[in-house]
């Protein structure tokens, strides 16, 4: 709390009396807390590749490695985290378009059940390279949304589920009807889980339970955070239920109508 004391005078150039304005500073302290977080995250993440990359061509460029195979390692380990750093500022970029809502929103018909088929389809050599089964049970629902949005986050979504569930499980998508005006879409996996005192995180940027796992898998920290601003831009919710071990289900509670905040 910030308080302000401004005295009143009188005629005679007495106090009489005292105004005291009390302003909750809290809210204000906090987004600045949030925003200088942020910047370090940024930071950090984007110094890592670039490290790599300056330390590794470096030691191309002095010319003392002549073996051709550490030549090609050192060649890989720079185009891996080259990639890396351009995800990282693409999906920066996003999100903060989406949180400036600088984006609008581009509202058609979606057939949502060919939608999610085809995001799968794509994605299939990757789910079999990693030796995991993908089940669909989808109704056919048509919503008003933003197509390529919703592709961004059938994607994020599937991706987390092959990245963090081991050879021989399984992830399931189902697409149904959940009342007169609102969809469902769960994104079950059978995967490792995650920690119930992580849960209430995993939806803010750069947040991860293993950073070495999500680094591995090539994540950003950003995907779910992309997500979440996507679903709620429409009008619709996301929440997660997990156990470690087990596996964990993303619900998404999608209304089919455009929302009206984008009516104007
Ligand atoms: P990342 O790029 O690290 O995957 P996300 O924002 O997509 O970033 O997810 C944040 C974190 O939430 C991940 O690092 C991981 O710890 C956890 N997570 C997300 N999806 C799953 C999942 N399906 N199973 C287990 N953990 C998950």
């Amino acid at each position: 709390l910030d308080a302000n004391v401004v005295p009143i005078l009188d005629s005679s150039g007495e106090i009489n009396n005292v105004l005291v304005l009390l302003i909750d500073i809290t809210k204000i302290k906090r987004l600045e807390k949030m925003r200088t977080e942020f910047v370090a995250n940024v930071s950090h993440e984007l110094r890592t590749p670039i490290t790599a990359v300056k330390g590794f061509t470096e030691t191309l460029l002095d010319g003392t490695i002549n073996d051709e195979d550490t030549r090609r390692t050192f060649l890989q380990i720079i185009h891996k985290e080259s990639d890396r750093l351009h995800r990282l500022i693409s999906d920066l970029l996003d999100l903060t378009k989406i949180e400036q809502n600088k984006e609008i929103l581009n509202f058609s018909k979606v057939d949502l059940k060919s939608l999610i088929q085809s995001t799968i389809a794509t994605m299939r050599p990757q789910i079999e390279k990693n030796k995991i089964s993908i089940y669909e049970e989808l109704d056919e629902v048509q919503v008003e949304a933003d197509e390529d949005r919703l592709r961004q986050v059938m994607i994020n979504l599937i991706n987390n589920g092959i990245a963090y569930t081991p050879e021989n499980g399984s992830i399931t998508v189902r697409l149904y009807q959940h009342n007169k005006d609102f969809i469902k879409i769960e994104v079950e996996d059978t995967g490792i889980g995650i920690p119930e005192k992580s849960l209430p995180r995993i939806f803010e940027r750069f947040y991860r339970v293993d950073k070495a796992r999500s680094r591995e898998s090539g994540g950003t920290g950003l995907g779910l955070a992309i997500v979440k601003h996507i679903i709620e831009s429409h009008g619709g919710s996301i929440h997660v239920e997990s156990r470690v071990g087990k596996g964990s289900k993303f619900t998404i509670i999608f209304p089919k109508k455009k929302y009206d905040i984008y009516e104007t």
